[in-house]
């Protein structure tokens, strides 16, 4: 048989070392292929295989997220099952619950909240409240007995953040912060570049995350909590904070206010911020509610440059790897970020291990929150307390 001579053999190697897939196909012997199945089995899909035990879930607060991200995630998951509902609008949680084949006598209010304690169905809650009332339902699910997957800024406060965290120990249940890119393979590559030094030693994170935001929205609700460092900029600053692997010990922060847009009456609509590692990497990052969209990083470390197009998108991400002037483009699997998100929890509280973003990891960044809104009050760097 003869052998072509290997084009590119530096590249080759690039790649082996990084793990990145060559992108370039090389077509192989040609042979007439079977045009269907035997016994129309397609022999490419696997049949799942039954799970032991599936863990129960309650979805608190049935808004964008939960009806267009999270609910239909269920169908993805192996191990998760939605079993119960919170909602204040009784017609509309009755409406889902009739979809997901969810018992009507699981629907609750936020009143009668804290009477899922009775219920052995739900293994765990998922809190998808306005920030502002994360804390609040979070102590009061844990004090019921169940695990809570909040989502993500945890709270808005480090004092509610505390108690949540405390909630979680008297009650000895698990709480995991929502941050569902730790859990898709391309920002997981990107931590694992990171760590074992394939871009050399971090000088520079930057990370932009940004977007229109209508109203009325949550978002733009200062009594809600909400903003644009606490709504997109977290995604920026908790991927500097675990591409470095660091904590930061200061900030320096500007917001813009436009007075002529209404939108922001109580919230910032853009903020740019710095943050400051002990190993000297600096993070230059951005968010905004006014812009068409942008969610990216670049890593650009002594000898490479990582970057994410897409990063923190619910999928389409692009991870590139560029090193003397070469550049590897991992093709990755994507997945459902909340499916395996889903999963993940429920194997923590199955196997009874502790989740990879528990209440301290939602903790860390809202304490760097309140530092990057006291330095844009103040206009000078805002050392972030350990
Ligand atoms: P929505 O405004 O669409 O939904 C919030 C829901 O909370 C409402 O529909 C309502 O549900 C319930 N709610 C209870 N009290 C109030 C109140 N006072 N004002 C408004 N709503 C209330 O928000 P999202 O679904 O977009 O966001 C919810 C949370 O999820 C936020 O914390 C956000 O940061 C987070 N999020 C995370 C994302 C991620 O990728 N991880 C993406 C998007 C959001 P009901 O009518 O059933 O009572």
């Amino acid at each position: 048989m003869h052998a072509f001579p290997d084009p590119h053999p530096d590249r080759r190697r690039f790649l082996a070392m990084t793990g990145a897939t060559i992108l370039t196909s090389q077509a192989g012997a040609a042979q007439d292929p079977p045009l269907a199945p035997p016994d129309k089995q397609p022999p490419h899909v696997r049949v799942p295989e039954p799970v032991a035990k599936t863990v129960g879930w309650a979805v608190v607060g049935l808004g964008q997220l939960a009806l267009e991200e999270v609910l239909p995630a269920f169908a993805k998951c192996r191990l998760s099952k939605p079993v119960a509902l919170v909602s204040g609008h009784p017609d509309k949680a009755k409406k889902v619950a009739a979809v997901y084949g969810i018992d009507p006598k699981n629907v609750y209010d936020y009143e009668n909240y804290d009477t899922i304690a009775k219920n052995p169905q739900v293994d765990v809650i998922y809190v998808i409240l306005p920030n502002s009332l994360h804390a609040e339902y979070t102590v009061r699910g844990l004090k019921a007995g169940k695990h809570v997957l909040c989502e993500k800024p945890m709270a808005a406060t480090v004092a509610e953040c505390e108690r949540m965290i405390a909630a979680g120990k008297e009650a000895k249940r698990k709480l995991m912060i929502a941050y569902r890119l730790r859990h898709e393979p391309f920002n997981r590559t990107a931590i694992d570049l990171c760590r074992k030094g394939e871009v050399g030693k971090i000088k520079l994170i930057t990370a932009s995350n940004g977007q229109d935001t209508k109203a009325p929205n949550i978002r733009l609700s200062k009594a809600l909590a909400g903003g644009p460092v606490e709504d997109v900029g977290v995604y920026c600053l908790n991927a500097a904070r675990y591409l470095t692997g660091e904590e930061p010990t200061e900030v320096t922060a500007v917001a813009v206010r436009p007075k002529d847009d209404p939108r922001f009456r109580e919230v910032a609509e853009s903020v740019a911020f710095t943050l400051r590692f002990p190993s000297g990497t600096v993070a230059v990052c951005d968010c905004s509610f006014g812009v068409a969209g942008v969610r990216r990083y670049t890593v650009q470390g002594a000898a490479a440059t990582l970057s994410m197009d897409g990063a923190f998108g619910y999928a389409g991400q692009e991870l590139v790897l560029e090193k003397d002037k070469r550049k590897a483009k991992f093709d990755l699997s994507p997945v459902n970020h909340f499916a395996a998100e889903m999963d993940y929890f429920s194997t923590c509280v199955l196997k009874n291990e502790n989740p990879l973003t528990p209440g301290e990891e939602g903790l860390a960044d809202v304490r760097a929150i309140i530092a990057i809104a006291e330095a844009t009050r103040t206009g000078r760097p805002v050392p972030i307390p350990r």
